[in-house]
């Protein structure tokens, strides 16, 4: 998957017909084969933009931040970014008539090791659901995806129906018993430095004022301690329950490298399995799990 030529030739086509202010993409750091995210201005830098198999990042988080906010921005977007690119239109975060979005039919991203990442071998949506434009190969993602362009609707058809498939490591943790578990997650909590990276990357954490921040926090205070970051981090999994789209931008950015998708794709199961096979961002104006409540919902889960 290499799609630089078609991202630089959009953004020089965008820039070059004064459509965008801000070009959202990604660039080689300079100093090794690793990407990071590039906020261009200008039609002179649209040479830098690459995409391939290490733009792991999900660049939906930088439509929270100032430098972008209200300007019209050009957007790269790969399935499980336009996922959360969704739910913020859904949020009224950001408006869709300041953005055009670039997506990719995308075949997976790779670790620092080259290894295809788990959240992709397991992923429904690897087609953008939202986008003004598509590159690369789509159509294969599920029996049937729809793109939003701004004004229409696009429905696209693939071959196969998406079929949700467990996450390895929920299964895995699922086989130990409650104390063996519980033993686990505090050795992991006590990893975590309570530097809000993970809520700090995520696109669907745009709160001002967040419960868990260590400076801004009304819940907890910022002490560095297990049980502090336990706390923590479990109010803000069930703050992304149902909107999560495992994008894995938290885990990429946690120093600590905590495996938080287990948090995540745990909360993930069972409301896909509780509530209506629910899954976030995958259609726009969803609204989440928690607004679609029946009286046929099963509560035989619920502590
Ligand atoms: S999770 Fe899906 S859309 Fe996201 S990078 Fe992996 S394959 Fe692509
Ligand atoms: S919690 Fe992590 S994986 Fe989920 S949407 Fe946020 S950054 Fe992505
Ligand atoms: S953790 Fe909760 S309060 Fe904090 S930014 Fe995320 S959603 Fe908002
Ligand atoms: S990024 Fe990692 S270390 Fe930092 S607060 Fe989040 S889980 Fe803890």
């Amino acid at each position: 998957m290499d799609y630089t030529k078609q991202i630089q030739e959009i953004a020089a086509k965008l820039f070059a017909e004064d459509k965008i202010d801000a070009f959202v993409g990604y660039r080689m750091t300079g100093f090794d084969k690793n990407q990071v995210p590039a906020i261009i201005t200008g039609a002179d830098d649209v040479s830098k933009l690459v995409f391939n198999d290490k733009s792991v990042f999900n660049l939906s988080n930088y439509l929270k931040h100032e430098h972008t906010r209200n300007k019209r921005v050009g957007l790269v977007v790969k399935g499980c970014d336009s996922r959360s690119l969704n739910l913020l239109l859904t949020e009224s975060q950001v408006k869709r008539e300041k953005l055009y979005v670039v997506g990719i039919a995308c075949d997976g991203v790779v670790d620092d090791e080259g290894k295809k990442m788990q959240n992709c071998v397991e992923c429904m949506f690897p087609d953008a659901v939202v986008a003004d434009e598509m590159v690369g190969n789509h159509g294969r993602s599920g029996s049937e995806t729809l793109i939003q362009t701004g004004s229409e609707t696009l429905i696209q058809t693939g071959s196969e129906t998406p079929i949700y498939k467990i996450n390895a490591d929920v299964l895995d943790l699922g086989s130990k018993d409650l104390v063996q578990r519980r033993e686990y997650f505090e050795e992991v909590f006590e990893n975590c430095i309570r530097c809000n990276a993970c809520r700090h990357s995520c696109p669907l954490c745009y709160c001002a004022k967040c419960c868990i921040d260590q400076e801004t926090s009304t819940l907890y205070n910022g002490a560095n301690t297990t049980s502090s970051a336990f706390h923590a981090l479990m109010t803000w999994s069930l703050h992304l329950a149902g909107r999560c789209v495992d994008c894995r931008n938290c885990e990429k950015a946690c120093p600590s490298h905590l495996p938080l998708h287990l948090l995540h794709k745990q909360n993930e199961q069972v409301i896909y399995e509780n509530f209506q096979e629910h899954l976030a961002g995958v259609h726009e104006g969803d609204r989440g799990a928690f607004y679609k409540y029946s009286m046929k919902d099963p509560d035989d889960f619920i502590m």
